[in-house]
């Protein structure tokens, strides 16, 4: 170190080697900044053509320290430069540099920094030696061998800690630190080198005539100086460039960001750096408010921000507003590259609207559409929770079950609308008699219940269902004339009735049965009850079965003219022979299976069977078959009413398909259309029970009915009531009138018959005649015998005398 020093002091021109100095500075900083330029463009052809840039302000520089400091070198001794060896030695420094720049940019070689930055170092060793073999002098170079290797470690060690810092270190300090290192490496070498020689004066040794005398040489140092003082400016032109082009797409960064709709937070550790204008409305914080802040500011309680998150991984924290309040938000944290520093960035998701909607599913989930109040899942749940704690507790509990009275009159009359209001009304009316504690819920249809926990004694529970009858009868009276809405309540009491939710609310059940038979009244359970609903199970299981056990038969009964006295059909009607009751009426088995919808299929077999045997009859004779609700409502009925008539063989107009008035009012339309099609086919369609329904007159406006039944209730009191005679003869008046022939049902008596034959009735069918029989019983009438059978005989010859009569 001292040698060098001491060299420096004593053999060199101090100003020029300033300058030497100045000129090496400004070449290591032109060689930096376009050294990082390359780093930042991408690889390409056009980045090799671009490493001439750094490579030529490198080679310059060392070739112009190098000679400047040889300008300041004075041996004492006349001497001169060789010209092709100081031409080549500007060669290989550019050249060895531009290899070093290529090897320290380049991704493939493993190592790339270090390798180019020894590269260079080599570099300017192999220019400084290059050099001074260029320098001729009046003399013997005397070299030291150990101090020749330290200049070579110096430049070496010192471009590689430039190179690294050059392109590892952004910022203004690592290029300024680069630089340094840079000038490091090529005047520690240059000193290093020049303290190893020794000239010794040898007169025997001329400087050649040709050699370049020393004042020409700094015009060609000059000339490189200019050079890369060139290249030093358009290096500062570039990084004007980069500084705009970078100060511009901070701002497209920062539009992006604003218009992003979820909140931005960009970090530097858990302090904020940067917002974006949705974090600051959802947060109600300035964003100088923000930037600088802490996280825990805005997330106090969680310590998840803290957290990186993984690949679509989200977590859920709670934002503290300006205002103090908290919301539930989503947030993201990602690592990022920030204005050329590793940052987080942490996205913020306003989850206030997703929790509502969760909300509002949960509620819907839990909660009846139509009456908004709890459904039979969140009944259930309640209930159970209500048992535990009445049972822990010692309390008493009770369960009432609620179930409208004539409501599906309600709906068939006045439509679905009226019923969902009527529904609507009561479970208003009701939920506003209970208290915080009590709870009411719609299990389905026209079902509630009502929980009462914690009572004390049964009158609470009396009073409340009292309180209900009294308020539905109070809202009845504002109420539509018609819509008239009562209620039948069954309570059932934990834990005398029940400690488990199917037990009360079976006994609520079998209590609301009981109840239902007095309508508008409420009933506690006993013991006793239930006995009737567990039997109409019972039944229906029963029935299920009945139809492939053989218990289902079919018995008919004839209908007669009473103008000619001939047999003009049969109807067809169902009987049940249960293994153990014995003969169910079809009166309790048709709704119980219209409840169960095994009425479809029953209903199927009925007609296959009934057409089946009028196959068989003879030609005049037709066969009625009644029709359910259920059937006359379902979409295939038509379709399979052709198959049976195909597959039995017989003609559509000798099946006659009895429908009833309230069987029509469900759906009014779907019914009219399952006629229609129906009649397409030629089959007959009779209205049964005529009188009985609602709206008559209307129905038979709607479709051409090819007969009326007179209901049997009517002709049973036609001899000793006048009103009911009066009807009867209104609705005859009204078939002769529309074209429509009218059977009147029931008759019994001969005077009944009598009644009709005056009144022109077309056709009779009741015990008078004959009662519903199996079809071998009228053999002779379905087969055409000329004798009939007894009764039908006996029928027949009393038909006559009345006509005669
Ligand atoms: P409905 O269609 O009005 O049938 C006439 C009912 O009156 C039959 O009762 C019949 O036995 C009875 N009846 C006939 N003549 C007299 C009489 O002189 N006096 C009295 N008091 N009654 C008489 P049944 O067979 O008990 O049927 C009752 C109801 O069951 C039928 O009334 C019908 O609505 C229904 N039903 C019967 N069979 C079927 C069926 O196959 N399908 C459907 N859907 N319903 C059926
Ligand atoms: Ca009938
Ligand atoms: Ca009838």
């Amino acid at each position: 170190m001292l040698t060098v020093l001491n060299c420096i002091a004593a053999q060199h021109d101090l100003r020029l080697v300033a300058l030497a100095a100045v000129i090496c500075i400004v070449a290591s900083l032109t060689t930096m900044t376009l050294l990082r330029h390359i780093r930042n463009l991408p690889r390409s052809s056009v980045r090799k053509v671009w490493l001439a840039g750094p490579a030529i302000a490198a080679g310059f520089g060392i070739w112009a320290t190098h000679f400047i400091a040889m300008l300041a070198f004075s041996p004492g001794l006349p001497n001169g430069y060789s010209i092709p060896l100081t031409l080549l030695s500007l060669l290989i420094a550019v050249a060895v540099t531009a290899l070093g720049i290529a090897v320290a940019v380049s991704a493939v070689v493993h190592g790339g920094v270090s390798l180019g930055g020894l590269i260079i170092g080599c570099g300017v060793a192999a220019m400084h030696y290059t050099g001074m073999a260029a320098f001729e002098t009046e003399g013997r170079i005397i070299w030291d061998y150990s101090l020749i290797a330290t200049s070579v470690l110096l430049s070496g060690v010192f471009a590689m800690a430039a190179l690294h810092v050059c392109l590892g270190v952004s910022g203004a300090r690592g290029r300024f630190i680069a630089t340094l290192l840079f000038a490091a490496a090529i005047c520690a070498h240059h000193f290093t080198a020049m303290a190893a020689v020794t000239i010794v004066p040898d007169p025997t040794i001329i400087v050649p005539p040709n050699a370049l005398p020393g004042n020409w040489l700094a015009i060609g140092v000059a000339l490189a100086s200019v050079v890369i003082i060139l290249l030093e400016f358009g290096g500062w032109s570039l990084d004007i460039r980069e500084q705009r082009r970078a100060k511009l797409e901070a701002e497209r960064m920062r539009g992006l960001a604003n218009a992003a709709v979820e909140g931005l937070l960009v970090c530097d550790g858990e302090a904020v750096t940067a917002a974006n204008d949705s974090f600051a409305e959802l947060s109600g914080f300035s964003p100088s408010e923000i930037v600088g802040a802490e996280l825990t500011r805005f997330f106090p309680h969680s310590i998840a921000p803290v957290r990186r998150t993984a690949d679509c991984h989200t977590i859920e924290a709670e934002l503290r507003h300006r205002d103090g309040s908290m919301s539930p938000v989503e947030l993201v944290r990602r690592p990022i590259d920030f204005a050329g520093k590793p940052h987080d960035v942490i996205a913020v998701r306003d989850l206030r609207e997703r929790r509502q909607a969760e909300q509002h599913i949960q509620f819907l989930a839990l909660h009846d559409a139509l009456t908004g109040v709890p459904n039979r899942a969140c009944f259930n749940e309640a209930l159970d929770q209500a048992i535990d704690a009445a049972i822990n507790g010692g309390y008493q509990l009770a369960v009432l079950c609620l179930d409208l009275d004539r409501f599906k009159e309600v709906n068939d009359l006045f439509g679905h609308s009226t019923g969902d209001a009527a529904l609507q009304t009561v479970a208003r009316c009701v939920t506003g008699l209970l208290n915080q504690d009590q709870m009411m819920a719609r299990l389905g249809g026209d079902e509630f219940a009502v929980i009462l926990p914690k009572i004390s004694a049964r009158t609470s529970a009396r009073r409340v269902a009292e309180n209900i009858r009294e308020a539905l009868l109070a809202e009845s009276s504002t109420a539509e004339p018609g819509c008239f809405v009562s209620a039948s309540i069954g309570i059932a009491i934990c834990p005398f009735d029940g400690v488990t939710r199917e037990e009360l609310l079976n006994h609520a059940d079998a209590a609301l049965y009981e109840a239902k038979a007095d309508r508008g009244s409420y009933q506690f359970f006993e013991e006793t009850m239930g006995a009737v609903q567990r039997d109409r199970h019972l039944l229906q299981n029963d029935l299920r079965r009945a139809l492939a056990r053989g218990e289902l038969r079919l018995v008919y009964q004839p209908q007669t003219s009473i103008e000619t006295g001939e047999v003009i059909g049969f109807e067809a009607l169902l009987r049940w022979t249960h293994p153990t009751r014995g003969a169910v009426p079809p009166d309790q088995f048709i709704p119980l299976a219209e409840e169960a919808g095994s009425i479809i299929e029953i209903g199927e077999w009925v007609l296959r069977e009934a057409c089946r045997e009028a196959a068989t009859w003879r030609s005049h004779l037709i066969v009625a078959v009644n029709l359910s609700r259920t059937q006359l409502h379902d979409v295939d009925f038509a379709r399979s009413v052709h198959e049976i008539l195909l597959q039995t063989g017989l003609p559509p107009g000798r099946l006659e398909l009895e429908v009833t008035e309230t069987a029509l009012i469900r759906d009014l339309d779907r019914a009219l259309a399952t006629l229609r099609q129906i009649k397409a086919l030629g089959v007959r369609v009779a209205m049964d029970d005529f009188g009985t329904g609602y709206s008559s007159l209307s129905n038979l406006r709607a479709f051409p009915f090819d007969r009326l039944k007179i209901d049997t209730s009517f002709v049973k009191s036609i001899d000793v009531q006048e009103k009911t005679a009066a009807i009867v003869r209104a609705v005859l008046g009204l078939g002769h009138g529309l074209g429509i022939p009218v059977v009147a049902e029931g008759v019994e008596n001969e005077r009944e018959l009598q009644f009709l034959a005056r009144e022109r009735c077309d056709a009779a069918q009741g015990y008078y005649f004959a009662r519903p029989a199996d079809i071998a019983q009228f053999e002779k009438i379905t087969r055409g015998s000329k004798t009939d059978c007894g009764d039908q005989q006996l029928a027949q010859e009393k038909l006559f005398a009345v006509a005669a009569s």
